[in-house]
Formats: C-alpha cells, structure tokens, sequence
C-alpha cells in the first residue's frame, strides 16, 4: 500500500512533541467513492473530519482517528483539505469570484502548492501572557473547538471558544466566570497572541475584475472540499469492466491515476464496452 507523506504546518501534540507527518491513503477508487458517500453536510466543520477520516491514514506513528482528527489545530485540518483537492484535482485550480462592485463573474487562475502556508511559531500550540493582573495560559483553538461552536450565535461562540482555549490561569483551572470577565481589549489581546503562533494558510487574495478594474479581496473556503464526480468515477468502472471484464472490486482497489492510464488507453485505442 502505498501512502503519501505532508507536512503539517502546527501538528499534532502529544507525548512532548509535535507530531508534524501525516500520510494520505493511497487514492484508489474505494476512497473516492466514500467521499461521494459523505456527500454534502450542513455542518461543514463535521464534514472536514468525516473526510480527513476516510483518506488520512497516520498522523505520525499513530492512526488518524476522528479524535485526533478533531484534536488537530483548524490550519492543518485547511492544509490537509487544501493538499486533498491538489490530490484529486491537480494542483491549478480556478477561483470563481463574483466582483464586488459590477457583479460581473471572473475566474482566478491559481496553483494550489504556490497559496502561502505560514507555519506554527515557537511555542505552538500554546501562548502565555499577562491579561491585567493574571498569567494565561491558551491554546490555539483546533477542529473539535469549532464544532462546540458550530451551532452557537456569534457572541456565545466567542465565549465558549474563549473557555475552551484557556487551558490556566495563575497556574490553576480557570474559572468559568474568567472570560466572560475579560474585556474586548484584553480579548483583542490573546486573540492576536494566539493568532502570533498558531499557522496559516491564505485564505484571501487579492484580485482585480477584469470588466471594471476594482480591486477586491477574494476568500478561499479550503473547508468547503471537493466531491469527486460521482459519475465519472462510475462511468471509468464501467469502461474498465466492459473492457477488461474485471470485477468492481478490483477496479475499486486501483490508484486513482492506474485506473485513469488505462481508461485513456482503451479511449485512445477507440474501444469502448463490449466491441470485442
Ligand atoms: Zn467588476
């Protein structure tokens, strides 16, 4: 079985380290299958985890479970969707924008490998600082964080994220009442640290419409994912059983690109199901 190998941008904490190395399943057809199985969820940050589950295989030593999927910080889950879609779709992409003043549709041409990763800084995923009279310590918030959240109105969400993230305070359990006493400046504050260490992958670009020249920021939503066309997947078993009378398990079980060289032979050689 072969694997394929990324680098996190934070990593996974655990046993002292970060664990920065997680590996893809090989993409046979029985992937992109489960992938259209998981289709589209009204709960996107669910979703993420569903689909990280079915194609990760390790992250470091260990199995990719949805807890430790869920336990990874919400930049390396973007990365690892981000890298994903590279996977399944090539590395060129075209961002679909519609311009914010003449509302005219354009493309964006853009390379997926080429978007900027900011790696985690020192200290990740934790910062210490002083908010008024107490040291705080928090973490950068990861998946399972977001789907706390998920439901809750803007304000709660805040709040809860801010529970949730404060790991002490003056070296003991926070209090329940500590961040609903924060004020916003001291909530600007740890924001800002927390977002000093925590990695980053650009989700806005600048772009310019080319029917009335406004510049504008375009945002990339990597959580969004890619579905793979459910029927060209089914469409390549077909050509591949009728051609070659394999069964479907099998056709499943081949890489994605094996399995894509040998429909474009029988394509090239003009035969399609059932000609000999
Ligand atoms: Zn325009």
């Amino acid at each position: 079985m072969q694997f394929i190998e990324v680098k996190l941008p934070g990593g996974l904490p655990g046993n002292g380290r970060i664990e920065r190395r997680a590996r893809f399943h090989s993409l046979t057809g029985r992937i992109e299958q489960a992938l259209i199985e998981t289709g589209a969820a009204a709960d996107q940050v669910g979703y993420v985890t569903s689909v990280l589950g079915t194609v990760l295989a390790s992250i470091g030593e260990t199995p990719a479970d949805p807890e430790r999927i869920a336990s990874l910080c919400v930049a390396d889950r973007q990365y690892l969707m981000l890298r994903l879609a590279a996977l399944l779709e090539g590395e060129q992409m075209w961002l679909k924008v519609t311009c914010g003043r003449c509302e005219s549709f354009f493309d964006v041409d853009l390379r997926r490998s080429e978007l900027p990763v900011k790696p985690a800084a020192e200290g990740y995923p934790l910062v210490r600082l002083r908010l008024g009279e107490h040291e705080v310590e928090a973490r950068v918030p990861n998946g399972g964080d977001q789907e706390r959240i998920a439901e809750l109105p803007d304000d709660q969400a805040m709040l809860q994220l801010l529970q949730d993230c404060i790991c002490s305070v003056d070296g003991q359990p926070p209090a329940t009442e500590f961040s609903q006493e924060l004020s916003p400046r001291e909530i600007e504050e740890l924001d800002q640290a927390l977002d000093e260490v925590a990695p980053a992958v650009c989700d806005r670009l600048q772009v310019v419409c080319p029917e009335c020249g406004h510049e504008q920021a375009a945002e990339l939503d990597h959580y969004a994912g890619v579905r793979p066309g459910e029927n060209y997947l089914y469409d390549e078993i077909h050509t591949l059983a009728s051609h070659y009378h394999w069964s479907e398990t099998d056709i499943l079980d081949l890489p994605q690109q094996k399995r894509r060289r040998y429909v474009g032979m029988i394509n090239r050689a003009g035969g399609v199901s059932g000609q000999w």
